[in-house]
């Protein structure tokens, strides 16, 4: 299967790379969570899009996670 974020051949739903990206915004999510309560997933992605901290990789997982 090729990758949801780009077209990488994949073993899972995200390539190797995206599939780091992803883990680290869960991890990241957990912690906002924590931080300011409740925020969504979903909520939560829409607010790192539009930060420039956030990195390429990342980008392209939350705009690909966003799409479905
Ligand atoms: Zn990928």
């Amino acid at each position: 299967m090729k990758c949801q974020a780009c077209s990488r051949e994949a073993q899972d739903k995200y390539c190797k790379y995206h599939g780091r990206a992803l883990q680290g915004l869960q991890e990241h999510y957990k912690v906002w969570e924590k931080a300011y309560g409740q925020i969504s997933w979903l909520d939560f992605l829409a607010r790192l899009l539009e930060m420039k901290e956030t990195g390429t990789w990342a980008k392209e997982v939350i705009s690909a996670e966003l799409k479905k």
